[in-house]
């Protein structure tokens, strides 16, 4: 069994795949062509926002988003967003690249996610964003958190790279909406482990403001809107032609496959007892696209191993947050509980399209005599 079958998975639609990069091969047209367009344009439509900007990964489209906020000058360096602590590096990559002060928030120990109640505390006069991380496929949303962004005049930035297709109600209006248009503006990743992958890197930034989807786009592409006349001291990020055109296909089976997780995690949910085992909750289905199933452990290293001796491969997401890694040693002293605990039980049990109920059931017995 392998944590994650990449090539598993893609055998699904290899024929699809193969057929659409002999056509981008032919075309001759590699960048910023049609099918960059068109997958931008499904995009949009897939998630309910009225642009999408294509760029090279998901760390360049969170970045992105925060250079576009200098430019237009919502954001003045040494401002602060507030992020939860635990999350990817790359969330706070994003942030600290653009000369701007991560401040970090402890999570909610039932759902891994920035804990709603800890916000208002953190913001101050400089605070000028909120970055929520729909972590593991988890949407990350209340209406509080709009109130406290209207109330003091924040934006909001969703990292949506573990979380596209994710359904969060949002009250007020009629219908739903997806994660990556709840807020101002998302980031997305399409590496190629991510729930929408590509067959290389790719991102994107999702948005509803025309303003900062035309900044984005300009600075994506060495800060020109117009070709040779430069308004942006801009960088190089663009997704090729052929992952457009790999992401298209794929896109048209996200939801599919989003059920197929969702179906895992409730097999795991009827399966997986162990007296040292916190299971993940459930209960809120659409909400979450099971990027990772995640469960807690104080016998973690003990388990991971054996597991390990049986087949059974795990990841740790993530092992040191953060304000714990060396190159952000300025925070190391930070109260942060959660995170730190977090870091030393979480563990993540194979869950992809291709893991099937009778995968499920041997992972659990294993688990079960353990
Ligand atoms: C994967 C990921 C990113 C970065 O995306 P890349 O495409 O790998 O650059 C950012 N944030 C989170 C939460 C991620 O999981």
């Amino acid at each position: 069994m392998k944590f994650q079958d990449l090539q598993q998975l893609n055998a699904h639609y290899a024929d699809e795949l193969k057929k659409v990069a002999s056509e981008v091969i032919d075309s001759g047209w590699y960048l910023q062509g049609k099918r960059v367009a068109a997958f931008e344009n499904r995009l949009s439509d897939y998630l309910g926002c009225r642009y999408t900007v294509s760029v090279g990964n998901g760390l360049d489209a969170l970045r992105l988003i925060f250079k576009a906020y200098l430019e237009i000058g919502t954001m003045r360096p040494g401002d602060e967003i507030i992020v939860p602590a635990n999350t990817f590096i790359a969330t706070v990559l994003a942030i600290t690249d653009n000369q701007l002060k991560p401040v970090f928030v402890d999570p909610d120990i039932q759902t891994f996610n920035l804990d709603m109640e800890k916000v208002e505390m953190n913001i101050t006069e400089r605070t000028r964003a909120i970055v929520v991380v729909h972590l593991y496929g988890r949407c990350c949303w209340n209406e509080k958190l709009k109130q406290l962004a209207k109330k003091y005049n924040l934006r909001i930035i969703e990292d949506n790279a573990q979380a596209i297709g994710a359904v969060s109600r949002v009250e007020g209006f009629n219908g739903t909406y997806k994660t990556g248009t709840l807020g101002d503006a998302a980031g997305i990743s399409f590496y190629p482990a991510k729930n929408l992958g590509a067959l290389g890197d790719a991102g994107a930034v999702t948005t509803n403001d025309p303003k900062l989807a035309k900044v984005i786009r300009a600075l994506a592409n060495y800060g020109s809107a117009e070709k040779y006349i430069s308004v942006y001291h801009g960088l190089n990020s663009r997704m090729d032609e052929l992952q457009a055109a790999f992401l298209s296909v794929k896109l048209k089976y996200l939801d599919e496959e989003n059920r197929a997780r969702r179906q895992i995690a409730l097999w795991y949910d009827t399966y997986l007892n162990h007296p040292d085992i916190i299971k993940p909750c459930v209960e809120c289905s659409e909400d979450h696209v099971w990027h990772q199933y995640v469960i807690r452990t104080t016998r973690r290293e003990e388990l991971r191993s054996y597991l390990e001796r049986q087949g059974i491969p795990t990841v740790i997401h993530y092992p040191v947050p953060p304000h714990k890694q060396v190159c952000y040693h300025q925070y190391k002293d930070l109260d942060l509980p959660v995170s730190v605990l977090l870091g030393r039980e979480v563990l993540s049990l194979p869950i992809s399209p291709v893991i099937t109920e009778s995968d499920v059931i041997e992972i659990s017995s294993c688990i079960a005599r353990f």
